[in-house]
């Protein structure tokens, strides 16, 4: 079993809401089809480890974003190190961090390398928005993307990866991509690995679809060529729905 399903519950559910719907996501997933990953906020981080420890449980964890440092006076932020050992995988370069907080793709290169030297799985989403789709820039943008985001790191390093295509429009609204659509720049994604770092690397990076994912459209997505799994936000917090998907 190597798909991948990841929850990003983003800025949602209290550490009580959290305990509550780990609960019930490790009750009910009782024959996942691929490895689960919870993002839930850094608050719920420590009770959720506690949960899945306790109970022994195939769930694993994921942060939703990194600082590019270490240490320091950086108010606010949350480093490698105190998220090492505690999670296994973290989102980086999320669309919501790129548009709403600014993050540039040199940034989000930095975090992936954070993410490494701290010896994390980055989940690296890149995506291009409506305007770039309907100028015909889509491909442009991811490639310029990966090839930014993925200037920090070693070829060796490059093989502990996850990477998300996660277009802008498709996040958050409902309007799921039309798997012709992920078929295509999946493979584009792949070619691009295959080319920098070489066949047996490009083959151990996972490239997941997230935007607008649910029970009913997943399987789509599921089936194609070079797609390693889900990125799931909005359906990853009704336990009945994201256990389904992770027993297509
Ligand atoms: C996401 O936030 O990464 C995401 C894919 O959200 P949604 O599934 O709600 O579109």
């Amino acid at each position: 079993m190597n798909r991948l399903v990841v929850g990003n519950w983003k800025m949602n559910m209290n550490l009580r809401q959290a305990e509550t719907l780990i609960t019930r996501l490790r009750q009910q997933i009782t024959a996942p089809t691929a490895s689960v990953v919870l993002c839930p906020s850094f608050v719920s981080l420590a009770k959720a480890q506690e949960i899945i420890l306790s109970h022994k449980t195939f769930l694993q964890l994921g942060a939703q974003n990194i600082n590019d440092n270490d240490e320091g006076a950086f108010t606010g932020e949350v480093a490698g190190p105190m998220l090492k050992g505690l999670v296994k995988y973290c989102i980086v370069g999320h669309s919501e961090r790129r548009i709403i907080y600014q993050e540039d793709n040199e940034l989000i290169a930095r975090k992936v390398a954070a993410c490494i030297r701290n010896k994390l799985t980055p989940i690296l989403c890149v995506g291009e928005t409506t305007n770039a789709r309907q100028d015909g820039l889509a491909q442009r943008t991811v490639l310029d993307q990966l090839e930014t985001n993925l200037s920090e790191i070693t070829r060796d390093e490059a093989s502990n990866l996850v990477i998300a295509y996660e277009p802008v429009w498709a996040i958050g609204s409902g309007v799921n991509a039309e798997p012709s659509i992920v078929q295509a720049m999946t493979l584009t994604i792949h070619q691009y690995l295959f080319n920098k770092y070489g066949q047996a690397i490009a083959d151990k990076i996972a490239i997941l679809y997230g935007g607008s994912t649910n029970v009913d459209n997943a399987s789509a997505y599921l089936g194609l060529h070079k797609v390693g799994g889900l990125l799931v936000g909005g359906a990853s917090l009704n336990y009945k729905e994201f256990s389904s998907i992770c027993q297509l």
